[in-house]
């Protein structure tokens, strides 16, 4: 009897080691042990049987030997059951936590909202207007009227032979006058749309006009301005250089040169070792262009310019290939 029952322990652990991480295996081996009709229960049953001298002695033998077996089925459970935690639901603190990605300024609204900002400390209004715009604004109030060779300079959208997509922001420069009197003194900014594309061109792009109009209005004005503008956007150090030019809609006409930022003008290929970059295009408005509005030309004088914000931000940031702004490469916008 006491050898049948040892023997019945050591069998119990022996399949029970063999059944570890099963759960089922474990469970019918506990109904087959300890269950109502298991072993060790038909053990205790019998014990009525023995002679009544050997009762007690067995009778604590097999409960010693019961309790040891739930407890080693007990063990047997909680392993499993911490198996199954490491693998669901068990949390590790020591990994690091998620941050929210934020958003930023895309680097074109940021430059954009910074010349907006220097020129606005000088006294600038901002003034904002159609993107889609009649001929008249885009055009002949420019003094480019239809069949003007200027026309070619423009590779231009057209919407219906009236309407076109702007080509640049000076239709704000005539908007702007016609809706107020001198002094006018407005910076516009926006998008613009021109049927080119190419690693120096894209098909829309986004300009900055300036305009100011007031009674004894000089060059030396538009040259104070700009000069002041460039020492901001990029620094004290940036020379300026005016070139002749030619536009329409203003006379005299000056593209505006800042001295090589990446090589301050040794020459470099970024400036195709001239070391000049061209930066924007200006003039003293023509006088053409006061009588579409009723400006009286006597009285007041003006100079407009314009600028590509894609070209101060590549000057600016030393980026050459003017795509990557739109592309939306979220490698290459993170860096700003
Ligand atoms: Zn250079």
């Amino acid at each position: 009897m006491e050898l049948n029952l040892d023997q019945a322990y050591s069998e119990a652990r022996r399949e029970l080691e063999t059944a570890a991480g099963d759960p089922q295996k474990i469970q019918a081996l506990q109904v087959h042990y300890l269950g109502r009709k298991g072993v060790l229960t038909q053990f205790l049953r019998s014990i009525a049987g023995l002679p009544p001298e050997q009762r007690p002695a067995a009778g604590q033998k097999a409960n010693a030997i019961k309790q040891q077996l739930s407890a080693d089925f007990d063990a047997a459970i909680e392993a499993l059951e911490g198996d199954g935690l490491a693998t669901q639901d068990r949390i590790d603190v020591s990994l690091p936590g998620r941050t929210e990605a934020t958003g930023a300024l895309h680097p074109i609204s940021r430059i954009s909202a910074e010349i907006c900002a220097i020129f606005s400390k000088m006294g600038f209004d901002i003034v904002e207007g159609p993107e889609v715009e009649k001929d008249y604004y885009n055009f002949e109030a420019l003094n480019i009227p239809k069949n003007h060779p200027a026309r070619d300079m423009q590779d231009t959208f057209f919407v219906s032979p009236d309407v076109v997509l702007r080509t640049h922001t000076s239709p704000l420069q005539v908007r702007t006058m016609e809706r107020q009197a001198p002094p006018v003194r407005v910076i516009a900014p926006g998008k613009v749309f021109r049927c080119d594309s190419d690693q120096t061109h894209t098909p829309m792009f986004h300009q900055v006009e300036g305009l100011l109009v007031d009674e004894n209005v000089s060059f030396g004005d538009l040259k104070g301005t700009l000069t002041a503008f460039v020492h901001q956007m990029f620094d004290e150090q940036t020379r300026l250089r005016f070139r002749p030019s030619f536009f329409p809609f203003t006379e005299p006409s000056a593209e505006v040169d800042i001295l090589c930022v990446i090589c301050r003008g040794r020459g470099c290929r970024v400036c195709k070792h001239t070391g000049w970059l061209e930066i924007l295009g200006s003039g003293m408005v023509h006088p053409a262009v006061f009588e579409n509005v009723g400006y009286d030309t006597g009285r007041y004088t003006g100079f407009a310019f314009g600028m590509g914000v894609e070209r101060v931000a590549m000057l600016k940031y030393g980026i050459d290939d003017l795509r990557k702004f739109f592309e939306n490469d979220l490698r290459f916008l993170s860096q700003f």
